[in-house]
């Protein structure tokens, strides 16, 4: 029998939201600590764009940043689906730590895991298992859905490349000490000429440019990145040269799913509190959440998201099992963030004025809502995936 299939055999019979013990440990843990140490600060943070840095720690300190990365190069050597776990329970609470976590796991440590050498893994793994945050250097101003156009270059100079060009949107990118960052270093070859590099804040040409002052997610920095000859040493070529275009889709396949875990952790942080509210708020001489207008609008909204939570977990359990979830995850990505949009919104309504204002959480959640239907592929580009997979041909 095959891997894959005994781990499915395996996983048969187990309801998807049925957690075993560690992953119920696990959950437990991470809700602990958003519960405990994030939620007093979130406000702040939104307010000034800013992740506190204590935090940034905390998930370090917690094996939060390198959960799937193996134990020899010093991360928890988890499964996918915990660090979904994570990433949900964190956004239930904070969807700008939820990126930040999400970033470091599914798509920087993800991509050294994957395709890094054993020097590579040795070098940068660990430091992203400690205290590194890492970034993921894809889009250009110029090329976002239609990503492999890029525009950056990258010249062989024998021992060492130089780079130049611009990337835009680029999340983590203020506390990031390490980049996987695309660049095309045989434009003639087109989309097959596509190389990812390892660079370091530190490298020589590399710096950071605008911060972006955002909607949603704002304690989360997303910056743009400036490259002018910057030197690149041969050996921080992550992959093959020309492959870059297998690793950001495969990375971005997996990346998918953790955004659909951002987005039911949003949905599941404005559900309780539409939950705890209505039952709370008095008019008309009673409860809100008395009046069958309101039961219903909640039931509607914990369907969603319960078939939101089935779509991500799934998809995850898949990656774990080693079958192809393509498919699973696009779907995933695409649905849960419009339940999230719309359980989010339904959420402020149900607060009626008091949910328009920032005295109360709900009007947060719907902001950091927003960014589910653009980043890591906007909804249509993930119609534009499924529809592929379901019809057939190129
Ligand atoms: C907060 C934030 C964080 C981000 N973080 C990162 C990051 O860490 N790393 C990174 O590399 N990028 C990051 N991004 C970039 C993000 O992935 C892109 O914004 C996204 O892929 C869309 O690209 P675009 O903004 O250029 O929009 P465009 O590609 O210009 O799309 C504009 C509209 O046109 C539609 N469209 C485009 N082409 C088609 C088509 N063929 N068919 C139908 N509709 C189409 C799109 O669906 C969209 O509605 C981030 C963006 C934001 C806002």
């Amino acid at each position: 029998m095959s891997q894959s299939q005994s781990a499915i055999e395996q996983l048969s019979g187990r309801p998807l939201t049925t957690l075993s013990e560690d992953e119920q440990m696990f959950r437990a843990s991470v809700r602990e600590f958003a519960e405990g140490e994030i939620r007093a600060r979130v406000e702040e943070m939104d307010e000034h764009q800013k992740l506190d840095p204590a935090i940034i720690k905390h998930c370090f300190d917690l094996g939060l940043m390198s959960i799937e990365t193996p134990e020899e190069f010093g991360g928890a050597g988890g499964t996918f689906f915990t660090a979904i776990l994570a990433v949900e329970e964190l956004s239930r609470v904070d969807a700008s730590v939820g990126v930040l976590v999400d970033v470091q796991n599914t798509l920087v440590n993800n991509a050294f895991i994957r395709w890094g050498t054993e020097e590579q893994k040795k070098k940068y793994l660990g430091k992203l298992a400690l205290g590194s945050v890492g970034a993921y250097a894809l889009s250009e101003p110029s090329s976002g859905s239609d990503a492999f156009a890029m525009q950056t270059r990258a010249v062989d100079k024998g021992d060492h490349y130089l780079i130049n060009g611009r990337k835009l949107w680029i999340t983590n990118g203020i506390e990031a000490e390490i980049f996987v960052l695309f660049a095309n270093a045989n434009p003639e070859a087109g989309y097959k000429g596509i190389t990812a590099f390892i660079i370091e804040k530190g490298f020589e040409g590399f710096s950071i440019g605008k911060k972006e002052n955002k909607l949603g997610i704002r304690a989360s920095s997303t910056v743009e990145l400036i490259l002018e000859d910057c030197k690149v040493p041969k050996e921080n070529v992550l992959g093959e040269v020309g492959k870059g275009y297998k690793i950001s889709i495969e990375t971005l396949n997996e990346g998918r799913i953790g955004i659909g875990a951002q987005m039911i952790g949003i949905a599941t942080g404005a559900l309780e509190c539409a939950l705890k509210y209505t039952g709370e708020r008095q008019q008309f001489g009673k409860a809100i959440n008395q009046f069958q207008g309101v039961q219903f609008q909640l039931a509607e909204m914990a369907t969603e998201l319960e078939a939101a939570r089935l779509l991500v977990y799934n998809a995850a359990r898949m990656k774990d099992a080693g079958v192809n979830f393509v498919k699973e995850a696009a779907m995933a990505k695409l649905y849960s963030s419009r339940v999230a949009e719309r359980v989010t919104s339904k959420a402020i309504e149900m607060y009626g004025g008091y949910g328009y204002v920032k005295d109360y959480p709900v009007e947060k959640y719907w902001r950091d809502s927003k960014i589910g239907a653009i980043y890591e592929g906007t909804s249509n580009m993930q119609l534009q995936t499924i529809a592929k997979l379901i019809i057939g041909g190129k």
